[in-house]
């Protein structure tokens, strides 16, 4: 079983928010707009969260790992041989499409991630999914472009490290959980008891079953 930042009590454990102390939140670059992704694009993230970020009392501090670890345009970066805990641990490695070791300027930029985080502060983390970076609950497993596509459960590298370090990671997927942090800094807001996390949506317990 991988090791995954579900945590159902996360909004009862956060600080109270106001708009003079709102919650500092570190938020994949493209989700703010940055054209970090590896064409110069923002992947169309730029609208994932909705209006979230206009409430006052949540302060969006944006970064991308990959940006920093190896500039824009690049090369897509993919995880091989297991998830971003497994990088720590030297058991797998970050490959691009023609199979250049991508594995150190990944962890730069994974580090650099987390010295902006501590700088700041921060509360949580809001990242992207399937990013071999900013994957939160999902990663590729193996390159993307190979057919069929493979997916693991997991983190990407720089998701690791800010988990290792203790920082609350919620994946922009997670539906549930992000209605329920909404509702904590907006008092009108009811959220969709539908709503599901990434963990519990059919396409996930197609790929993996049911998780406790
Ligand atoms: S590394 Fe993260 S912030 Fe940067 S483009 Fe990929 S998903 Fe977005």
């Amino acid at each position: 079983m991988p090791r995954l930042p579900h945590q159902p009590h996360l909004v009862h454990t956060l600080r109270a928010p106001s708009p003079t102390d709102p919650w500092r939140v570190l938020l994949s670059g493209c989700m703010a707009g940055w054209g970090c992704g590896i064409d110069g694009s923002s992947y169309g993230m730029d609208q994932a969260l909705g209006d979230l970020f206009t409430l006052q009392t949540l302060q969006a501090l944006p970064f991308c790992p990959e940006q920093h670890g190896m500039g824009t345009p690049r090369t897509m970066p993919d995880l091989h041989g297991g998830d971003g805990f497994d990088v720590l641990a030297g058991r797998a490695h970050v490959l691009d499409e023609h199979g250049a070791d991508l594995t150190g300027p990944m962890l730069a930029g994974a580090r650099a991630m987390l010295a902006f985080a501590r700088r700041h502060q921060v509360d949580l983390a809001i990242l992207t999914d399937m990013s071999a970076a900013c994957g939160s609950q999902v990663v590729s497993d193996g390159c993307r472009y190979d057919q069929p596509r493979g997916f693991r459960r997991g983190v990407g590298v720089a998701t690791a490290v800010l988990l290792e370090a203790g920082i609350p990671v919620v994946s922009w997927r997670d539906f549930r959980t992000l209605g329920r942090l909404r509702a904590r800094l907006d008092p009108g807001f009811v959220p969709d008891p539908q709503a599901r996390d990434h963990h519990e949506s059919d396409w996930y317990r197609e790929q993996w079953g049911a998780e406790g």
